[in-house]
């Protein structure tokens, strides 16, 4: 029994000696690829092909080709690329358009409230938490397109970031729904928003632990979008059954709900579509110009703008609805 015991443990001990071995090797493998590619490229204006690009640098898109920025560890030349076209021109700048648009339409918030009469403090910044969490998505998904082929650490460092931010995105949409939601039912309030809440937590853990981040687990990652964006659905089902189940609910007093609410679901469906089977340029991967525009990564991020603006215009008629009809639908 002992001897027995004695032997897996040597067995565990090696195999993790191994896998450590492993792992510095691919590290060793990438840091030799980047000072490859620093090497010989100092020029952010000189485009690299996907074959001169060290592989960490086209983990999210390998039917991309062309059009790569070379790898100059420089953060002035890195910043010098904004106003350049390359393969991330579109990316960087869709995101970075949608944080500016969404920075002005938040300073008409401010100074026009939705509501004055009957909005109050805690309601106003139900409504803040949404700008919140599209600023932080936005933003820090500008920056990772940014800074991809900066070098591999900011690389890892702004991925990290992007992953969180898609995941704090998730969990401050639902919150303000759930207020304004449940604006009779306290509890139910407290218990749904406690429930987004350590959801969003667990899953920026999950962002920010480094094995999570390497690119063989892709396909995790879009899974836990999709089951953190299911978990904190749940309270919203729960709404619409109870929507739908009485005589004097909110939605049924004004039917443009229903209709923003099908377009936003259509919207974030096409664009999950478009990104997972990587279309239009899995289709025609001879056609040059999806390396550098109208790929699946930039149709993705115009249709996340274009749903979250179809998102705002819903919370602000659910909530106009809500601070109007207080009453409607107690328990
Ligand atoms: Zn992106």
């Amino acid at each position: 029994m002992g001897k027995k015991s004695k032997n897996s443990r040597k067995k565990v001990q090696r195999k993790s000696r191994q896998q450590r071995r492993k792992k510095n090797i691919d590290d060793d493998e990438e840091f030799s690829q980047t000072i490859e590619a620093c090497n010989t490229c100092t020029d952010v204006h000189i485009l690299r092909s996907i074959s001169e690009m060290p592989s960490w640098c086209c983990t999210h898109n390998r039917i991309i080709f062309a059009g790569y920025r070379p790898i100059t560890l420089s953060s002035w030349q890195t910043i010098r690329s904004l106003f350049l076209i390359h393969n991330e021109t579109g990316n960087i700048w869709t995101h970075m358009g949608g944080a500016i648009m969404f920075y002005f339409l938040f300073q008409h918030v401010c100074r026009n409230p939705p509501d004055t009469r009957s909005m109050s403090r805690v309601d106003f910044f139900y409504l803040c938490v949404f700008f919140f969490g599209v600023f932080v998505c936005l933003f820090q998904s500008t920056l990772y397109h940014l800074f991809s082929s900066h070098s591999l650490k900011l690389n890892k460092l702004f991925a990290k970031l992007d992953y969180c931010g898609i995941t704090i995105l998730i969990g401050c949409s639902f919150i303000p729904w759930i207020h304004y939601g449940f604006y009779n039912s306290p509890l139910l309030q407290i218990w749904y928003i406690s429930f987004t809440i350590i959801c969003t937590i667990i899953c920026v853990m999950f962002c920010i632990y480094d094995p999570f981040c390497n690119p063989r687990y892709h396909h995790y990652r879009t899974l836990m979008f999709m089951a953190h964006g299911f978990l904190v659905f749940v309270p919203a089902i729960h709404w619409i059954s109870r929507e739908m189940n009485n005589d004097r609910s909110l939605l049924s007093l004004d039917h443009r709900a229903h209709l923003l609410i099908f377009i936003q679901g259509i919207t974030f469906l096409t664009g999950s579509l478009i990104y997972i089977f990587k279309l239009p340029e899995s289709i025609y991967p001879n056609i040059t110009i999806f390396s550098l525009w109208f790929n699946s990564h930039q149709l993705f991020h115009i249709l996340v703008i274009f749903g979250l603006v179809i998102y705002y215009h819903s919370l602000i008629l659910i909530m106009k609805m809500r601070l109007n009809n207080p009453n409607c639908f107690v328990n």
